[in-house]
């Protein structure tokens, strides 16, 4: 059976721009897809002849052999420039991968053409006293800024990039076996459908270029380990033209000698004498903001938690500031004078017999007795 024309296939001018044809192909295709017209055989004949048709036409090198010498000059069984191996696969399996390809439209819009650029991050580390009252710190961020000789094109100054010729702008080439094709990105231009025939000598061609930067960040009050502040456009140079993208900097905060942070409170170990936890006493503690006294009643246990409400941290998201947990421990005192042997050895023999003055211990006994009695 003589071939038509692929224009008329198609149902457009000679001189059909590449959208136009993708537009008839598309139109057709959908028209004339299997799935849509099962056990069609006019529908299914009608739609390879689209697809070989639209195969040809959107590849300028094929299409200027088809315009030229016609059906003789593209045919693979002519000796034509079509045809890629592809033996044996089945119908379905390729008609999936041309479809979802095709019709997916999940590209991102990368096709042929800018790229935004991708997000960066990077780690600030900082004191808790930083993280509480906010700061302005520099950073320096490696990234990939557009190349100033070539402004970003990677062409050589006063060259601009051409059509790739593979792909005839495209960014993609199709695999053509008889009526079937799989789509793949081209491999002259790594889909951008551009090409550099005389690369800039500052980029290589890439138009970008690693820099450092320095950036001044603020940083809130209140942030927490794992916080991130966006730094809109500050990310790596956009390919082609494209917009950059962003610099998540990321909160990191360092370990503090005396507080743990819980969120918005803070919590420190107070060491206190067994003398003050026995008798009360006020203790210096510290805080953020400097020293304040705490009031410790007699009869102090160790392990036991002072709050003070407040002096804890004012999150970076708002609400009030939270508390400072201050848990006393009580410690043995050491290297004891002869004097203070003595005072606490007669002490001692003041408590033997009297449990009144150790409710743990007593509570303690009383439970170790009853674990034996049990037995
Ligand atoms: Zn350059
Ligand atoms: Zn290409």
């Amino acid at each position: 059976m003589a071939k038509r024309d692929y224009y008329e296939v198609l149902g457009v001018e000679r001189g059909a721009s590449e959208a136009e044809l993708k537009k008839a192909y598309r139109r057709l295709a959908m028209k004339h897809h299997p799935d849509r017209n099962p056990d069609d055989k006019a529908s299914e004949d009608k739609f390879k002849e689209a697809n070989e048709a639209y195969e040809v036409l959107s590849d300028a090198g094929k299409r200027a052999a088809y315009d030229q010498y016609g059906h003789a000059g593209v045919d693979p069984s002519m000796g034509g420039a079509a045809g890629a191996g592809f033996g044996g696969a089945n119908f379905s399996d390729i008609f999936g991968d041309v479809f979802s390809d095709f019709f997916g439209g999940g590209r991102g819009g990368s096709r042929g053409g800018a790229q935004r650029g991708s997000d960066l991050r990077y780690t600030l580390e900082l004191d808790l006293e930083e993280a509480v009252r906010g700061a302005t710190v520099t950073i320096r961020v490696p990234t990939l800024v557009n190349c100033k000789v070539c402004e970003g094109s990677g062409a050589k100054k006063g060259t601009s990039p051409v059509t790739c010729t593979t792909c005839g702008g495209i960014g993609q080439v199709r695999m053509q076996q008889g009526f079937f094709s799989v789509q793949q990105t081209c491999p002259r231009c790594h889909g951008s459908g551009k090409m550099i025939t005389d690369p800039c000598g500052s980029c290589h061609g890439h138009g970008r270029v690693e820099e450092h930067k320095t950036l001044s960040v603020k940083v809130p009050a209140g942030v927490d380990t794992g916080d991130r502040i966006r730094l809109s456009g500050e990310g790596e140079a956009g390919a082609m033209g494209g917009p950059a993208g962003d610099l998540y900097v990321v909160v990191n905060v360092r370990e503090h000698a005396i507080f743990q942070r819980d969120g918005k409170h803070l919590y420190c170990e107070v060491p206190i004498s067994f003398a003050d936890a026995a008798l009360g006493g006020e203790l210096e503690v510290p805080t953020l903001d400097g020293r304040v006294k705490l009031r410790i009643p007699e009869g102090t246990q160790t392990g036991k938690l002072f709050r003070l409400r407040g002096k804890g941290v004012a999150p970076v998201r708002g609400g009030g500031a939270g508390d400072l947990m201050c848990r006393v421990a009580v410690e043995t005192p050491v290297n004891l004078s002869r004097r203070q042997r003595e005072l606490l050895d007669e002490f001692r023999q003041t408590l033997e017999g009297d449990s009144s003055h150790s409710p743990k211990a007593s509570g303690w006994f009383e439970g170790v007795k009853r674990f034996f009695g049990d037995l």
